[in-house]
């Protein structure tokens, strides 16, 4: 993980990372030289996730067998000022990209830290349960859809293939959205 120390957000993901790390799943190592996963600066390049009201976002590159490759994890500082996001909301925030980073989708339930837009929830025991189970099965089952009937009219063959896609892609670009007066949330 590549990070610039001595800044505030260097402080917010460094905060994030320990509390990852101390929940014994999943090691984060901060290292000066090229890394699987680079924190973009907080300030940096962020007018198209302002427009999409976006506190923050994960990227994620995987290979075929969707095994995560790379990753670049961006908190955006101009939202997160705006809507006053407290140090540690936006280590909250940070958690959660990490999340993401770790192949980690979105938890439908508020008492998570993949909340969708989470901001006052740290790591909960769910999420440190869901860590575990993504790591104890082969990479090419992450995110595939539960066993579904198989149809025989082409129909419902493609409705099944489009929504393994979004399954597949939503969780990878996803993002922490704190909805606004302007949310379309
Ligand atoms: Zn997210």
């Amino acid at each position: 993980m590549q990070i610039k120390v001595g800044t505030y957000y260097s402080e917010v993901w460094k905060k994030a990372i320990n509390n990852w790390n101390s929940k014994k799943v999943f090691r984060f190592k901060i290292v000066s030289g090229p890394a699987q996963i680079t924190i973009i600066p907080a300030q940096s390049n962020e007018a198209t996730l302002i427009k999409q009201n976006l506190v923050g976002v994960a990227y994620v590159d995987h290979d075929d067998t969707k095994r995560i490759i790379s990753v670049k994890l961006h908190l955006v500082d101009t939202l997160l000022k705006k809507n006053g996001y407290t140090t540690s909301q936006r280590v909250n925030v940070a958690e959660h990209e990490l999340g993401h980073a770790m192949g980690l989708a979105h938890n439908p339930s508020k008492q998570s830290v993949m909340y969708k837009t989470t901001r006052y929830v740290t790591i909960q025991p769910v999420d440190v349960k869901n860590v575990r189970n993504l790591y104890s099965i082969p990479a090419s089952q992450y995110f595939i859809n539960p066993p579904v009937t198989v149809s025989s009219t082409t129909n419902n063959a493609l409705i099944t293939d489009g929504a393994g896609d979004r399954l597949y892609k939503s969780p990878f670009e996803s993002e922490t959205v704190e909805p606004t007066k302007e949310a379309f949330w």
